[in-house]
């Protein structure tokens, strides 16, 4: 009894501390989007047939005052939970079409959205704001949302996923085979994107289940016209197994982590920099 009675209180001591660490979170948190702390650092989008950056994601950092870097694993969530995901959203969508707007213009930039940011009804003149504000074209503009957002199967959610996409943004789908029943949610809406979940690029060398599923993934990006995009390369072996079954973007480790946005430019100098030191040919195989 009374070693049950210990692991109890263990138990509660332990979810106490969560609770904890979490309200800390939050509390942090809302300073952080009330003084404009956070921001975006964006990771290539490859081309893989040519190795040209197309474009950026945006991934939100927050460089916490005594913890460092917080990864957004540990407080997008306590942000949705919270409805701080909304500030922080429009922040990231503003800050991310700020960027970009300097960068070349073929270069897009593609920004996360949460399934509340849906919710709240404004999500459609948010971007338009953004959009108008930083003076980017919409079709640089990328949106990327998860499964969950359409499980609810709601109407107001496509009206919106449309009247975006009507303005010129483009609608990836992230984090493609992670959810419940994927297939289904290509039927109820025409993604400009796929993007591949990172763990079945993890697996491709040595699973032959993944490598099937990565093939057929693809398959079906070709069928709908869908770009394709690998998530998580980090290997060149990863990276040759996805050229080989005709993947055209991929994104991870061995191109780059995200980075600020003071390196961007450069890092794009860098790229048309060695296109015009090189010849063309290898680049123009596809
Ligand atoms: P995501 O949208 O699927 O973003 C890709 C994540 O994979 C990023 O993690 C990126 O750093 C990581 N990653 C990229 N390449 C590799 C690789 O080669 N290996 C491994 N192991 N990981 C790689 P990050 O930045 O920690 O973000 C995690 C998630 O947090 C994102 O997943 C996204 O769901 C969410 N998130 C990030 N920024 C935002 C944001 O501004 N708004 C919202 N709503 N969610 C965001
Ligand atoms: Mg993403
Ligand atoms: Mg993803
Ligand atoms: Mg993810």
């Amino acid at each position: 009894k009374n070693d049950s009675r210990g692991t109890f209180s263990f138990f509660e001591a332990e979810m106490d501390a969560r609770a904890q660490s979490r309200r800390k979170i939050e509390i942090d948190l809302r300073e952080a989007i009330q003084g404009d702390m956070l921001r975006p650092y964006y990771q290539p989008l490859v081309d893989l047939s040519t190795g040209r950056i197309t474009g950026f994601e945006a991934l939100v950092r927050w460089p916490h005052p005594e913890r460092g870097m917080i990864s957004p694993a540990e407080f997008i969530p306590v942000a949705e939970e919270t409805g701080l995901i909304n500030a922080l959203g429009g922040q990231m969508l503003h800050r991310a079409c700020t960027d970009a707007a300097r960068w070349p213009d073929d270069v897009r930039v593609a920004v996360n959205l949460s399934p509340l940011q849906f919710r709240t009804g404004n999500l459609l003149s948010l971007v338009m704001e953004a959009l108008k504000q930083s003076g980017l074209p919409a079709r640089r503009l990328e949106l990327e949302i998860t499964e969950t957002l359409l499980l609810e199967k709601s109407s107001q959610v496509l009206a919106t996923l449309h009247a975006l996409r009507a303005l010129g943004v483009r609608i990836s789908m992230d984090d493609f085979g992670t959810g419940y029943s994927s297939l289904s949610y290509l039927r109820s809406f025409p993604f400009d994107k796929i993007k591949i979940d990172q763990s079945f690029v993890r697996d491709l060398g040595t699973n032959r289940e993944a490598q099937a599923i990565v093939r057929a993934i693809i398959s079906l990006g070709a069928g709908l016209g869908v770009t394709i995009t690998a998530e998580g390369v980090e290997t060149e072996s990863e990276l040759s197994c996805l050229r080989a079954e005709g993947c055209q973007e991929g994104q991870g480790f061995l191109f780059s982590r995200a980075r600020p946005n003071a390196e961007i430019v450069g890092l794009l100098q860098a790229q048309s920099g060695a296109d015009s030191a090189a010849p063309e040919d290898t680049a123009k195989a596809a």
